[in-house]
């Protein structure tokens, strides 16, 4: 990240998604049932004029352990990608994904393999010239890591509110909720297709994604809700297509503003229970967002 973050000509948008993916991963190490403190992480880790990281970003480390991210570290490394390729350009950045992929194995061979993606989405309007946007799978290990981002993509607001209202109609667990259905059937005028990223073959839909935005042919496979890719991909094209948004609008009866209410308390408590079994003890309640100056957030 902190090589490609100089290729770009805007260096406040790759600075940012390298803040925010210091922040995830520092966050990710803390969780862990054996604990990682930011030296044992990113120790010996400079940029290229041999800052410490610390001393070019401080604000990750400063509330890896108040704030919760709002995405996994490899999403900040999709959008960087995107950023950096053209954002149709889906061969290199199909390309770009599956050598990052390669020499992150290479490297961490005898280590876990946590962190990164497997599966690649890719979203966009039937139209010849629609822009394309991308989602990568849950790059977490363990299921309390992956619970808690889930969470957190959800309430604060990272992913689309149909997308979240969706993942949280089954939150934590397969069971559906007795009192909300946000599931929907995405718009006919939209595609959403899914890739390996290691050998870009394309892969169906897995039967939680079917459940969650009513695809037809689907692998028997049931991931967790909000784990793969197609949640990322479908919330950044809903984000910025109202019109196929609108089309694919969830439509049970009990979709009304209370029972998202409800549904929002309730992911929120579960997700305090599940932080409460990790050693992150106190949550502020707040988000990292990686826009803010660190004198406005303490002001
Ligand atoms: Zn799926």
């Amino acid at each position: 990240m902190l090589k490609m973050k100089d290729q770009s000509s805007e260096p406040e948008v790759t600075s940012k998604l390298v803040d925010e993916m210091i922040h995830s991963i520092l966050f990710l190490g803390k969780i862990k049932n054996k604990p990682l403190c930011p030296k044992d992480i990113f120790d010996g880790v400079d940029d290229d004029n041999n800052h410490h990281l610390k001393e070019k970003y401080p604000n990750p480390f400063k509330f890896y352990s108040s704030q919760l991210p709002r995405r996994s570290p490899f999403s900040c490394m999709l959008d960087m990608i995107v950023h950096l390729k053209q954002q149709n350009d889906e061969n290199g950045i199909k390309d770009e994904l599956a050598e990052i992929i390669s020499k992150l194995k290479d490297e961490t061979r005898k280590h876990d393999k946590e962190l990164s993606s497997t599966v690649l989405c890719v979203s966009h309007v039937n139209n010849t010239d629609s822009v394309k946007y991308y989602g990568v799978s849950m790059s977490t290990s363990g299921k309390k890591s992956g619970r808690i981002m889930i969470a957190a993509s959800c309430l604060s607001f990272y992913w689309d509110e149909y997308v979240a209202g969706a993942v949280m109609t089954f939150y934590p667990d397969l069971m559906k909720k007795p009192y909300f259905d946000g599931t929907f059937n995405l718009s006919r005028d939209a595609t959403c297709r899914a890739y390996n990223i290691k050998n870009k073959s394309e892969m169906k839909p897995c039967k939680s994604c079917s459940n969650l935005f009513g695809f037809q042919e689907t692998d028997p496979k049931v991931w967790p809700y909000g784990n793969c890719a197609e949640v990322e991909s479908l919330s950044k094209l809903f984000k910025n297509d109202d019109q196929v948004k609108q089309q694919s609008r969830p439509q049970s009866d009990t979709f009304t503003p209370d029972n998202i209410e409800k549904v929002k308390d309730e992911t929120r408590k579960k997700l305090k229970e599940i932080l409460n079994m990790t050693k992150f003890e106190k949550w502020s309640g707040e988000f990292y967002d990686p826009s803010v100056e660190l004198t406005c957030r303490e002001g």
